[in-house]
């Protein structure tokens, strides 16, 4: 048979992902690819998802979600960022974050408008732009002391006469950069200035590091009316498998994506629902534990990267965390990841394979540290034989 799968999802036909968790399991490589957390979340959340469950919970639920969920996100969103949405019509809950993105693209963009998106990126994005026949314009994040981030002047260039959204995540997978006031401010002028819907990805909202803030770009004067803000319960609850997740926005593009989400999923499981709606009113403790926790994580990775040879660039946010391979003697990070499991027992992900234009992110990977400390230093541990191999010469 001829290639069945459509010409614009050819280039999504196998990820990257696949390929290098397939590898940990062949080889018994520690995978610090795939960002998922190794512990649980909130027990009484848990116990909530059972009691719904138990409690008949168990039949379609109203199509822009449960009412309950969808009135804690409103208050969340009002107690944390001032912002008001009305839970009747303002918030859609989802399938996931990916499901969000998925159905806002494919509700507001007509083939042949474009998105602007910052390389590297989330491989949902261009995915779910490809479907709707738009096409991706992207903007690079490179690193300036220390930290990924873009030219205000590369964004304006980007922008053309049909370009119609501009897709913003923050904190930001791959790079753990958490965008400051004033790169807000300058995405936010430029969306006032040309007209253009923001799409933004806030699913690491909690997960900041150094008391760095996250702010929401909807909350910049003039831009709740055309954001949608859109988050989700797998990563503030460690709860990745539940994929629920919800969209903010005012009414019209609310109503938009709804009319989308209606014919993809038309509603999101159920008993989720309900417990997602009592960890986001009670377990903002546990969250702020959990963020914590994350942070001493990441700083027990980064020596152990460090301590391996990598030059490691500091996440202020997210499960990952950026190194460049180059100080140990590497050009190509998707052939070092393929050699990893042999070198040192670990798997990591290329972080070219999150770009348009790879040869930006040729010599970065990306490590994972959302897991159990004794995971976390049993792969420093193994690293640490790149740096003989490195000094032996043997690392080409
Ligand atoms: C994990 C992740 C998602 C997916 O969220 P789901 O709620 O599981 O669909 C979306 N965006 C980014 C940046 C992520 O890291």
């Amino acid at each position: 048979m001829d290639e069945p799968l459509i010409a614009r999802m050819r280039e999504f036909g196998t990820t990257v992902f696949a390929e290098m968790t397939a590898l940990a399991v062949r080889t018994g490589a520690i995978n610090l690819g795939q960002g998922f957390p190794d512990t649980d979340g909130p027990p009484a959340m848990l116990e909530a998802a059972v009691r719904a469950i138990h409690g008949g919970l168990n039949q379609y639920p109203p199509g822009p979600g449960v009412p309950e969920l969808r009135q804690a996100v409103s208050a969340h969103r009002k107690e944390h960022y001032g912002l008001d949405y009305d839970p009747d019509g303002e918030i859609l809950v989802t399938v996931g974050a990916t499901e969000a993105v998925a159905a806002t693209v494919l509700a507001l963009c007509e083939a042949g408008d474009e998105v602007v998106v910052f390389e590297p990126y989330y491989d949902s994005y261009a995915a779910a732009v490809a479907l709707s026949g738009a096409v991706r314009k992207p903007v690079t994040l490179r690193p300036v002391a220390g930290r990924f981030t873009f030219d205000p002047d590369e964004l304006r260039a980007a922008i053309g006469p049909r370009t119609r959204a501009i897709l913003v995540n923050s904190p930001h997978n791959p790079t753990g950069t958490v965008f400051t006031r004033d790169e807000l401010a300058a995405i936010a002028e430029v969306c006032l200035e040309r007209d253009l819907i923001a799409i933004t990805d806030e699913v690491y909202e909690h997960l900041t590091f150094d008391g760095v803030e996250h702010v929401p770009l909807a909350t910049f004067p003039g831009m709740r009316e055309r954001t949608v803000m859109i988050s989700s319960a797998g990563k503030t609850f460690s709860a990745t498998g539940w994929k629920t997740g919800w969209v903010c926005a005012p009414r019209p593009l609310t109503t938009a994506v709804q009319a989308v989400k209606q014919f993809l999923t038309f509603t999101a499981s159920a008993p989720w629902q309900v417990a997602v709606a009592h960890a986001l009113r009670h377990e903002l403790g546990w969250v702020a534990a959990l963020r914590d926790d994350l942070q001493t994580k990441r700083d027990r990775l980064m020596d152990g990267l460090a301590a391996a040879g990598f030059e490691v660039l500091r996440p202020a946010g997210t499960y990952f965390v950026q190194t460049d391979i180059r100080p140990l003697g590497f050009t190509d990070g998707l052939a070092l990841t393929r050699e990893l499991p042999g070198l040192a027992g670990v798997v990591a992900i290329p972080t070219q394979v999150f770009y348009d234009r790879p040869e930006y992110g040729r010599h970065f990977v990306r490590f994972a540290f959302c897991k159990r400390d004794e995971v976390i230093d049993e792969a420093a541990a193994r690293l640490a034989a790149l740096a003989g191999a490195a000094a032996r010469g043997s690392a080409g």
